[in-house]
């Protein structure tokens, strides 16, 4: 099943840590090669490192990526070395949440490190890899979206707006689409335990993990299993969308 994986070229952004990394392991393991990407590039080593010990027939290519800067990412997508250059699937995760917030206290740096992030770097990085997807003819985006693009929760605002916008993104890209044979897939997790749930609260691990009470979060791994699975499905079918809940999530 995930034999259709053999060989084709994945760029992964938020390589680093969480559901980033686990798809790096994930694809590598279907015998795709991954071009990794994130603004820590010792973690994308250790990436890289671990790949290329489990599955060294897999070809690795790492770069820091601020994807916040849409000319870091034009030059990271035209200087990926060839044979990764044309890129078949693109997993369009970075993001971040940064603090629970009500919106009267919302500070200017928060509102523009998530919708710059979130918002304006996955459609950099979209606008840059589409290209080349289209010339081509083929490929496969997929968004990382979240719940928190269908419903809004108090101390969300911005980010909530920002899985909103990434929810949109994906329908008008799909719309787009129509007729060219470009996949786009969304996946809307829930609770999903990694580095997010720590920076979200500041690093306050108590708050993080009160957020989870009763409940046993997903992880990294359930939902890059679900990214694979989308990724891997015959040319002819799209996994459209996906929402993936903690058992016993609200
Ligand atoms: P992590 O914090 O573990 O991963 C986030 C990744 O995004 C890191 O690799 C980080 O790398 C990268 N990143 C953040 N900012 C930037 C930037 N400006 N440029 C490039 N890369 C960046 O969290 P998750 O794995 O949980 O998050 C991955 C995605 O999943 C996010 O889009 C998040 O919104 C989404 N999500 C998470 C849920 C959860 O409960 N954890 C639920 C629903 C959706 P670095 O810091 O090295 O740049």
């Amino acid at each position: 099943m995930f034999g259709r994986l053999l060989g084709k070229n994945v760029l992964i952004t938020g390589a680093s840590s969480g559901i980033g990394e686990a798809c790096a392991y994930q694809f590598a393991a279907a015998g795709a090669n991954v071009i990794l990407t994130a603004r820590r590039g010792d973690k994308l080593a250790s990436v890289q490192s671990k790949i290329q010990e489990s599955w060294p027939k897999v070809l690795v290519h790492t770069a820091s990526l601020d994807v916040r800067s849409s000319s870091a990412v034009d030059s990271l997508i035209s200087s990926i070395p060839s044979p990764l250059s044309s890129i078949d699937i693109l997993v369009n995760n970075a993001g971040l949440a940064l603090g629970v917030d009500p919106v009267s206290s919302l500070t200017d740096s928060a509102i523009d490190q998530m919708l710059d992030t979130n918002v304006k770097g996955l459609l950099y990085v979209t606008r840059a890899v589409l290209r080349g997807m289209k010339q081509r003819g083929s490929g496969h985006i997929i968004m990382m979206g979240s719940i928190a693009g269908l419903v809004g929760y108090p101390g969300g605002s911005v980010y909530c707006a920002s899985k909103g916008a990434v929810r949109a993104i994906t329908e008008a890209l799909r719309a787009e689409t129509i007729g060219v044979p470009v996949k786009v897939t969304e996946i809307k997790p829930g609770m999903v335990e990694t580095e997010f749930s720590v920076v979200r609260f500041g690093g306050d691990q108590e708050r993080a993990d009160a957020v989870y009470k009763g409940i046993e979060p997903m992880t990294a791994e359930d939902v890059a299993e679900t990214v694979v699975f989308a990724a891997s499905r015959h040319p002819r079918c799209v996994v459209a969308d996906v929402v993936m809940l903690a058992n016993g999530q609200a």
